[in-house]
Parts: C-alpha cells; sequence; structure tokens
C-alpha cells in the first residue's frame, strides 16, 4: 500500500485531485446521512486535516478554495440545497482551517517523530475545531435561540469530535509502506487482534453503557505490542464499528434488550473493570521498560569482557558520588595501568587468549584493592584505579602490589604460559571545587607518568612525585 502523494510540480493536477478527493467524501457522508439531518460520519474534514497537516506545502489558500468548492457542488447537486450550502459548509472549512492551524509542523520537515508529536496535540486541537463547527453549523442552519439548537449543536460537536479524534492518529502517523512493514515485523503477534474482536464481541452480547468501554484493555495490548499507527488504526475500526452497531441496535447500550438479560448496573460494572485493567496492562509495560533501562544502563557502565566499569561508568559513578558531596576534597589517586606488549599476545597466542588475558589482569586488579578502588577498563589494554584517601606512598604500595600480582603468576594460554606485565603511571591531588576537571587533571598527569614508565622500559610504577618503583 503506498500513498499517491500530491505533487509539488503540479499545482493544477494537485487542486483536480482535492476537488475530487472531496466531492467524493462528501458524497459518500452525505449518504451516511440519518433520518435526521445529520450524518452518521462526515469524514472529509478530519481527512483533509490529515492531508493538509502531512503535505503542509499544500496548506495555501487556493487548495482550500477548491475543497470549499466541492463541498458546495456535492452539496447544491446531490442534496439539492441553494443558499445553505454556501454557509453551511463553512463550517466544514473552519473545522479544516483550526485544526490544520493547531497540527501543522512549525519546524522543518514533517518526520515520523514529529508526526507522534502532533499526534499527541490531535485532542486539544479536535476539541476547539468541533466547537467552531458546530457553532457555525448551528448558526448557518438558523437554530440560533431556536428549539432543538443545544441537541443539534451537540450532535454536530460529537460527530465531529470523534471522528476527528478517531481518523487524525492515524493519517498522521500511517508509514508510507504500511502493508509491507507490517507483514516484516508483526505478522506473528495476532493476540492484541483477537483480545479485540473478542471484546467487541463481549460487548455486543452483553450491552448495556458499559460495553463501550470492552475493547479498552485490548487496545492497550495492542498499543503495546503494535506500532503506533496500527494501533490508531484499529482504535479507529473499533471506534466506528461500535458507533455502527449502537446505531443499527445490535450493540445495545441501554441494555433493555440485550443478548444476554444483564441490568445496567451490571453492564456499568462490568465497564469499570475493564476500564481499570488498562491502567494495570499499562502498569505491567511501564514495569518491562524499566527492566530494559536497568537493563541498558548496566550494559553502558560496564565493560563488557571484563565486568569493570566503562569510561562512561566510571564517570557516571563519580558524578553520582559528587552529587552526594562524597567526593568534595577528598584526596583521589588515580593509576592508570597498561598492559606491556600486549599486541605480542594477540599475534603469538591469537585474539581470543588476549580476552582471557584482559579479562585475568582486571580480576587480579580487583582482587588487590578490593572494595576499597574502583577499576575501570579505561580502553583497549589500559586500565584505571581510583582509589580515595591515599597517601602518596600508599598510592604507590597499591600500584605496586598490583603490578606485582600481575606479573608473578603466570597466565595459563592455549599452547603455553606467559609473563604478563604492566607499566602504571600514578598521580594524585585532593578533589576541590569542580571534582570532574580535577579528575581529569590527575588522569592527564598520570598518563605523562604512565609513558615515562613505558620509555623506561615497562614493567615499573612513575609517580608524578618523581618516585620511580623499578623491577
Ligand atoms: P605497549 O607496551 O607499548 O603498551 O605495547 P602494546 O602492544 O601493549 O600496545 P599497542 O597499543 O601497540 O597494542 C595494543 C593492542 O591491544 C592492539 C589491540 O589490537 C589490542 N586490543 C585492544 N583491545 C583489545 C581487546 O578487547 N581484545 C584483544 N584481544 N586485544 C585488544
Ligand atoms: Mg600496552
Ligand atoms: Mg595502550
Amino acid at each position: 500500500m503506498q500513498f499517491s502523494l500530491p505533487d509539488k510540480n503540479h499545482p493544477l493536477k494537485n487542486a483536480f485531485r482535492l476537488f475530487l478527493f472531496t466531492a467524493l467524501f462528501c458524497f459518500v457522508g452525505s449518504h451516511l446521512r440519518q433520518p435526521a439531518e445529520l450524518s452518521l460520519f462526515w469524514p472529509v474534514n478530519a481527512l483533509l486535516t490529515g492531508i493538509f497537516v502531512r503535505f503542509p506545502w499544500l496548506h495555501r489558500l487556493r487548495y482550500y478554495l477548491v475543497c470549499y468548492g466541492a463541498m458546495v457542488f456535492n452539496d447544491t447537486l446531490f442534496s439539492g440545497w441553494a443558499l445553505s450550502a454556501f454557509t453551511i459548509n463553512g463550517a466544514n472549512v473552519l473545522f479544516i482551517l483550526v485544526a490544520v492551524f493547531m497540527l501543522i509542523p512549525r519546524n522543518g520537515p514533517f518526520n515520523a517523530s514529529g508526526r507522534v508529536k502532533s499526534a499527541l496535540g490531535i485532542f486539544p486541537a479536535c476539541l476547539l475545531a468541533s466547537v467552531l463547527c458546530a457553532s457555525w453549523g448551528t448558526l448557518a442552519q438558523g437554530l440560533l435561540f431556536r428549539e432543538g439548537m443545544l441537541r443539534a449543536w451537540s450532535d454536530w460537536l460529537s460527530e465531529q469530535f470523534s471522528t476527528g479524534v478517531l481518523l487524525l492518529p492515524f493519517m498522521l502517523t500511517l508509514p508510507r509502506r504500511p502493508g509491507r512493514l507490517f507483514l516484516r515485523r508483526h505478522w506473528q503477534k495476532g493476540g492484541p487482534v483477537l483480545a479485540l474482536l473478542g471484546a467487541i464481541g463481549a460487548a455486543v452480547t452483553i450491552g448495556g453503557g458499559g460495553s463501550l468501554s470492552f475493547p479498552v484493555p485490548a487496545l492497550i495490548w495492542c498499543a503495546i505490542s503494535y506500532p503506533l499507527w496500527l494501533t490508531s488504526g484499529l482504535t479507529l475500526l473499533t471506534g466506528i464499528t461500535e458507533i455502527v452497531l449502537v446505531v443499527h441496535g445490535v450493540m445495545n447500550i441501554q441494555g433493555d434488550d440485550s443478548l444476554l438479560a444483564l441490568s445496567h448496573l451490571s453492564s456499568a460494572r462490568l465497564g469499570v473493570a475493564t476500564v481499570a485493567i488498562g491502567p494495570l496492562i499499562a502498569a505491567v509495560s511501564m514495569d518491562a521498560i524499566r527492566q530494559l533501562n536497568r537493563q541498558l544502563a548496566q550494559r553502558a557502565s560496564h565493560d563488557f569482557l571484563t565486568r569493570q566499569l566503562s569510561r562512561f561508568g566510571l564517570y557516571d559513578r563519580l558524578q553520582q558520588l559528587d552529587q552526594n558531596g562524597e567526593l568534595h576534597a577528598r584526596q583521589a589517586g588515580v593509576l592508570l595501568i597498561d598492559i606491556d606488549y600486549f599486541k605480542a599476545i594477540n599475534d603469538n597466542y591469537g585474539h581470543d587468549a588476549g580476552d582471557l588475558v584482559l579479562q585475568e589482569v582486571a580480576q587480579r586488579m580487583q582482587q588487590t584493592v578490593g572494595e576499597a578502588g574502583l577499576v575501570c577498563r579505561f580502553g583497549g589494554e589500559e586500565f584505571l584505579v581510583l582509589l580515595l584517601d591515599r597517601s602518596d606512598a600508599q598510592l604507590l604500595a597499591q600500584a605496586e602490589a598490583i603490578r606485582q600480582r600481575i606479573m608473578q603468576e603466570k597466565f595459563k594460554l592455549r599452547g603455553g604460559a606467559a609473563t604478563v606485565t604492566v607499566s602504571i603511571g600514578a598521580a594524585s591531588g585532593r578533589l576541590n571545587g569542580d571534582s570532574s576537571e580535577a579528575f581529569n587533571r590527575l588522569i592527564s598527569a598520570a598518563d605523562k607518568q604512565l609513558f615515562i614508565s613505558k620509555r623506561n622500559g615497562r614493567n615499573q610504577t612513575t609517580s608524578a612525585s618523581q618516585t620511580r618503583l623499578p623491577v
């Protein structure tokens, strides 16, 4: 399924298409007229609003005049109206103008997320447009301050409002190729649609005022399972079905001669119960979203291979500590630890062996510093250890303990065992003022020391106080 799009470069063709489209749907709307004056559905206003909002460059006076002309044409030709064809159709154009002004995208092109945002504004836009349209319509019908004015106004308003609220979300969120998209992603998820059909069936069987709300939980299930445009489409179909069933007496919301002899109160109770299930389903989905968020946060803050903090996780943890006032004026020691000749391990034993070494090195580091230090995989084969409240001597001792622990025991690798050594650069300072800035300064100081350790032969610790502890 694909839209036959209006074409920016062919204004005459667009005008002709708009004229035909408007006349066709006016014709359809006219044939849905109740014995009373008003149509059961008058979809043309909402449909045209959707088109003008989706294709904002159609938002020109000439195209509105074309639509107005088509409405008047239809009523003059098929309804036999004369002057009233001009006045009453003013109400339709008023609806379209107000709704389009409120929904049309103001900044840039109309992409999918813009459409969803617009979808949220549909409720107020349709309400205002319907109130104004109904007021104009009642006036044009000559019913002002006459008997039946309120009835006509409320019929007009409720019809326009419900049609707009049902149709526009679907129109504004419908992708270009919904059929293919749906088949690719959602064909196996039939549960929500079956539940929806069951709920409509139950509403028809049980009847009563409460039955209108029976599809709510199924629609919320659809909302959780399907994309927005599909849920909007199913809501539209459900709304139309309910209105048609009520009008034809199949769904008897008075509840007097329903298929099941239930009292009004029973129907209302069932309706209340189904409405209550809605928020419950939403809560379950929210819980699932929170769980997913927690998993994502864990993945972002920890390195997958070594299970230590990632660089992002370290900064996040520091920010949390800082916000709790736990870093202020404390002595912080940073150790930057880089595995020596790590590339050779990869080259000699393979990449998997390299990964094992990274895991084991991280583990030995964590075991040495214990709970007191934060270990972070800073990047590649480089780690950072943060220790708080240590003197320079204690920091150096800790660095040496790490270096010895890694060096002492050979790493068992496929095809042999290897001694792995690390070079360390240490820096410490007090975290005054902006602690993340102070922390960054410590890192760059430690990095300089690490460079010196490497330059001087590796497998050693150098600190900012120039104390070098060789092998
Ligand atoms: P130096 O002593 O100067 O630090 O030498 P080096 O070989 O340790 O350093 P170099 O920067 O030349 O090489 C680092 C290597 O680490 C290159 C890269 O392929 C490897 N590496 C980075 N991340 C991973 C990883 O996750 N797994 C494995 N197996 N290797 C990694
Ligand atoms: Mg290295
Ligand atoms: Mg390195």
